[in-house]
């Protein structure tokens, strides 16, 4: 036989498509000849597996060899077919018998001496194999765990060549994945360990409740970062898809934790203000890395220090916040990756960064307006909660492990989302910061007159912008939903013009 017939997946964004890589030997000039769309690390893929072929004791054929991956139209990206091209070409020189890898799912990468190396995106590519109905899958050892969270998937762990070759010729046992243990729920910070802060806890409340956007403004050590690492706690846990989805995209970028299992925690990603612009929105060679904005997706992405990013990786934030998805152009075919995050900002109040706050700095006005106006367009524009938060004092210190924990107000989070979610399904939306301003401003959603009476003398005043007003009163929505109330009354539209304070900047 000169011909044999491999399966392998390709990744295309999140979603995986089923590859063949076909080999055909014929006599002639010994060559390798590769089709079907190959980018670069594909051609280095011909070296790699020659030289892992004959390391792992092989014989090389030296035959014309036609490689060809199948859609030829699917832009094919990294390193994962390696060990699939190596068996088909065994397959096809007559070397291996392939009919134990029948209808089997074969993915990795090949080092020159025969390892199987682990790839990135094996939980999707596996999810991809199952859906079209594929049983059995072999990874390398290192992304079995991944691959085993796919329901009705067959995994098995292959560390190398040598052993995928005694597997096929002999039927030698290949590499269990490792039995999942859950780690515990309660595993990550708690909002049991932020002392006082009433207005920052009430805020973050609000945010999670209503999935709101939040801006904090305050000096150093008023417990910004404490504040914004603590909002995952007191998300919803993700359900079983969201969940598969965010594993995914970790999978993708290579960073899920070697115990396996699905990620079920919202995920908190909080890139430094330095970091590049692919670092934020994604990007790189062959198989693009989803950046901090997608790593963030159903969960929360927080900026340190805003101010202090360059204008273009705030600018670069500004699309997939609106869309909910990161497009990356490539030069063969463009990638494109769910970025559903909820975004917390924290800022300095002014550029010296003094932390006894605004009392004791220094800067002159212009400077400090002109600090936290770096901000406003691309970003503070989606913010509906902009609060100020004061120095942390003594007397707030000694609260400390007196708060109520994460537990206790997450229950209040899911039963406040459970009412919006109620409230605006007729409309398609779940949150209230997803339900436009005009849809509130009309019946029957209008508040009465009396109670945003305050609210309308601040927009006649100038001190308050139309899309102000709308903010505060999705934020009042929000406040009513997690006390528990069918409409926001005059006293929700006073807490949501606290909330929004600063609307100076
Ligand atoms: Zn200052």
């Amino acid at each position: 036989m000169s011909y044999a017939r491999v399966l392998c997946v390709g990744l295309v964004g999140v979603t995986g498509h089923l590859v063949e890589v076909e080999a055909d030997l014929a006599p002639g000039l010994p060559a390798v000849v590769i089709s079907g769309l190959p980018d670069t690390a594909l051609h280095e893929a011909r070296d790699r597996v020659r030289a892992a072929v004959v390391n792992s004791g092989q014989r090389w054929p030296n035959r014309r060899i036609t490689l060809n991956l199948l859609p030829a139209t699917l832009p094919k990206f990294g390193s994962a077919f390696d060990l699939a091209i190596a068996v088909a070409l065994l397959g096809g020189s007559g070397e291996l018998p392939l009919a134990p890898l029948d209808g089997v799912v074969i993915l990795g990468e090949l080092g020159l001496d025969g390892t199987v190396r682990p790839v990135r995106g094996v939980l999707p590519m596996a999810a991809a194999a199952a859906r079209a109905g594929v049983e059995r899958v072999i990874v390398p050892t290192a992304n079995s765990a991944e691959a085993a969270v796919v329901p009705g998937l067959r995994v098995r762990g292959v560390d190398t060549l040598h052993r995928l070759i005694a597997f096929v010729r002999d039927g030698a046992p290949l590499i269990e994945p490792p039995t999942h243990v859950p780690a515990p729920a309660t595993s990550g910070p708690d909002l049991a360990e932020v002392a006082g802060q009433g207005l920052g806890r009430r805020a973050l409340e609000v945010a999670a409740a209503g999935g709101h956007h939040l801006a904090l403004i305050g000096p150093p050590g008023a417990g910004k970062t404490m504040l914004a690492e603590r909002l995952p706690s007191i998300l919803p846990e993700l359900d079983d898809d969201a969940a598969l989805e965010v594993t995914a995209l970790h999978s993708i970028a290579g960073l899920l934790p070697a115990e396996g299992g699905l990620l079920r925690r919202p995920p908190f990603q909080a890139p430094h203000h330095t970091a590049t612009i692919p670092a934020i929105v994604g990007g790189g060679p062959g198989l693009a890395r989803p950046g901090a904005i997608s790593l963030a997706h159903r969960g929360v992405l927080f900026l340190d220090e805003a101010p202090e990013f360059s204008r273009a990786a705030l600018e670069a934030l500004r699309q997939p916040l609106e869309h909910g998805r990161v497009h990356l152009a490539r030069s063969r075919g463009g990638a494109e990756y769910p970025a559903q995050a909820q975004l917390v900002i924290a800022a300095n109040p002014c550029p010296c960064a003094n932390p006894a706050g605004d009392d004791r700095c220094e800067c002159p006005p212009q400077a400090r307006r002109r600090y936290l106006a770096r901000l406003s367009g691309p970003l503070l524009d989606r913010i509906d909660l902009q609060v100020r938060l004061l120095p942390m004092r003594a007397a707030e210190l000694m609260e400390a492990g007196t708060q109520e924990s994460s537990t206790a107000v997450a229950a209040r989070v899911v039963a406040a989302r459970a009412a919006a979610a109620d409230r605006w399904s007729a409309l398609g939306r779940r949150l209230n910061a997803e339900v436009p301003g005009t849809r509130l401003r009309r019946p029957p959603w209008q508040l009465p007159a009396a109670d945003t009476a305050e609210l309308r003398a601040r927009l006649d005043s100038g001190s308050l912008s139309a899309r102000g007003f709308d903010r505060v009163i999705r934020l009042a929505w929000t406040i009513a939903d997690l006390d528990g109330r069918a409409r926001p009354d005059r006293h929700d539209v006073g807490e949501a013009i606290h909330l929004r304070t600063g609307e100076a900047i």
